[in-house]
């Protein structure tokens, strides 16, 4: 039976906090590393094959954080210099140091972007190697299947950014990336396959699109990512208060997963239960 904070349904939840968790970065490490600030909320390491992106959103923000030009990091994504070299060698340390947890892939491109991305599968396969977990957070739609034989149920996690449903909305913020439906077909298949799903729902350019993506998508993901945009003009007059809390009442409502992240939380009811991290594959609760 839920009990209620503020109106809110408040169900138990089922996860660990994240005192309960190894910490990650191995010093010395710069190509499996963990994630600071915001990016520090959605995985405890991360690491990212390529520089650039085709996708070519709007309102990416990468370009101004690893310092190229928006034209060079829109005109497509290519493989760092010696990445495969030095994500062996880190996995090696992280092994050594019995680390299992998940790697994300990835924060500054996208492992799915629409170029040459044999270079992920060949990441996945050196991670599970080395006795890590993986995650990947794309915008690619169902190109992401190619790998689908490389994650485990449990271990691993297939996420998709959505914004919108419409193919029209998309287009005109993700120009270069999978429409609306080709991710949530790429969803439903990694569900099919036992595999752990999760959204990332941020940033959120309109909250009704938000609020839809989670009615339409509830059935075959496993864990919804909740943020906002604080840079973007469009979203400077929306009520993130009312968001937050119409978006926490409809995730009660349908019984699913969820995190708040950091921006959205003084927004939550006193006392909401959000820890930052949960076991985002099926397998036992002790392996992230
Ligand atoms: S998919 Fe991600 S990295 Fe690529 S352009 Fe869009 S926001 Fe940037």
């Amino acid at each position: 039976m839920p009990n209620h904070t503020a109106g809110v349904a408040v169900l138990p939840p089922a996860t660990i906090s994240n005192e309960q968790l190894p910490s990650a970065g191995i010093k010395g490490c710069t190509y499996i590393y963990a994630p600071a600030g915001q990016a520090g909320e959605y995985a405890p390491l991360a690491t990212n094959p390529y520089r650039g992106c085709g996708h070519r959103c709007s309102y990416c923000y990468v370009p101004g954080v690893i310092k190229m030009k928006r034209a060079e990091f829109d005109a497509g994504a290519a493989v760092r210099v010696g990445f495969e070299h030095g994500l062996r060698r880190d996995a090696e340390k992280y092994q050594a140091a019995g680390c299992r947890d998940q790697v994300m892939l990835s924060f500054t491109t996208d492992p799915y972007h629409p170029g040459d991305t044999e270079l992920t599968r060949t990441t996945l396969q050196v991670l599970r190697d080395h006795g890590l977990g993986f995650c990947t957070l794309t915008k690619g739609g169902t190109r992401a299947l190619r790998d689908l034989d490389v994650f485990r149920p449990g271990r691993d996690a297939f996420a998709s950014t959505l914004t919108s449903l419409d193919d029209a909305f998309s287009q005109k913020w993700e120009r270069g990336a999978a429409l609306p439906q080709d991710r949530l077909a790429a969803l439903r298949r990694f569900h099919a396959a036992g595999i752990f799903t999760w959204v990332s729902l941020e940033p959120t350019l309109d909250t009704d699109s938000s609020l839809r993506i989670v009615e339409a998508t509830h059935e075959f993901v496993d864990l919804f990512k909740i943020g906002r945009a604080n840079y973007l003009p469009m979203t400077r007059s929306t009520d993130w208060q009312e968001y937050t809390l119409r978006i926490v009442a409809l995730c009660q409502r349908l019984g699913v997963r969820h995190y708040i992240k950091k921006d959205l939380q003084p927004f939550l009811p006193a006392g909401y239960p959000n820890p930052l991290r949960v076991p985002q594959h099926h397998g036992p609760q002790e392996a992230w």
